[in-house]
């Protein structure tokens, strides 16, 4: 899944993993478990995630192989928010296949609109909006009960930061992917359309194909 922060990777790609049985893997995810756990490793990437920074590629790399080594990977795996960079898209060729870039294209003012209100369950990850996709209990994780909390890097400031280093060092990857014949694009100009609906067109896109 690729695009910007807030571009609905992490909603989808959750949806989507239901539908095709195969694991959603974020590296935000991975990152904010390590940061959770303390570790030495932990304090040091919070100091790039925090400031919204990209933590380093050699640290990423290693969580996702890590990750991606488990025998749950074996059938496949959707990736969001990796990789980030050239040398990350490098190194992933080494050990997998990529099958499809899905990139969703949405405009600055959606993803500002949606990052400024999303909450984030603290503890399986879990994706909501005070806006547009309203957990059912205030406050509360439809799936597992856990609290919801705004994630620190979704502050205004920080978001601004996010997307510029979205620009400028992870667009780049999409002439990458591009010359590889892999990117499907998929559209979402407005905020507040049902993940369902893009859900769909991803699936038609990934049957057709
Ligand atoms: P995300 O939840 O995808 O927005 O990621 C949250 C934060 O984790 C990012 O702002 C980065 O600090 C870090 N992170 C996640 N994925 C990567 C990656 N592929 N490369 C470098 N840093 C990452």
């Amino acid at each position: 899944m690729f695009g910007p922060p807030g571009s609905g990777k992490g909603t989808y790609a959750s949806r989507l993993s239901a539908k095709l049985s195969i694991p959603h893997i974020s590296t935000g995810d991975l990152v904010r478990d390590e940061i959770k756990n303390q570790s030495d490793l932990g304090r040091k990437i919070n100091e790039y995630s925090s400031h919204g920074l990209l933590v380093p590629d050699n640290v990423i790399c290693k969580l996702l192989q890590n990750r991606i080594s488990q025998p749950d990977c074996a059938n496949g795996f959707i990736l969001d928010g990796f990789p980030r960079t050239i040398p990350q898209a490098q190194e992933l060729e080494k050990s997998t296949t990529t099958d499809m870039v899905i990139n969703l294209q949405v405009p600055d003012a959606v993803i500002t609109e949606r990052l400024t209100s999303r909450l984030t369950c603290r503890n399986c990850g879990a994706i909501y909006n005070k806006q547009f996709l309203k957990p059912k209990i205030e406050g509360q994780c439809d799936k597992c009960d856990g609290r919801l909390y705004q994630r620190e890097d979704d502050q205004p400031n920080v978001i601004q930061q996010r997307l510029q280093l979205y620009r400028k060092q992870t667009q780049p990857l999409l002439e990458y992917y591009h010359a590889k014949n892999l990117v499907r694009n998929i559209s979402n100009k407005e905020a507040g359309v049902p993940p369902e609906t893009i859900v769909e067109e991803i699936m038609n896109v990934i049957q057709v194909t």
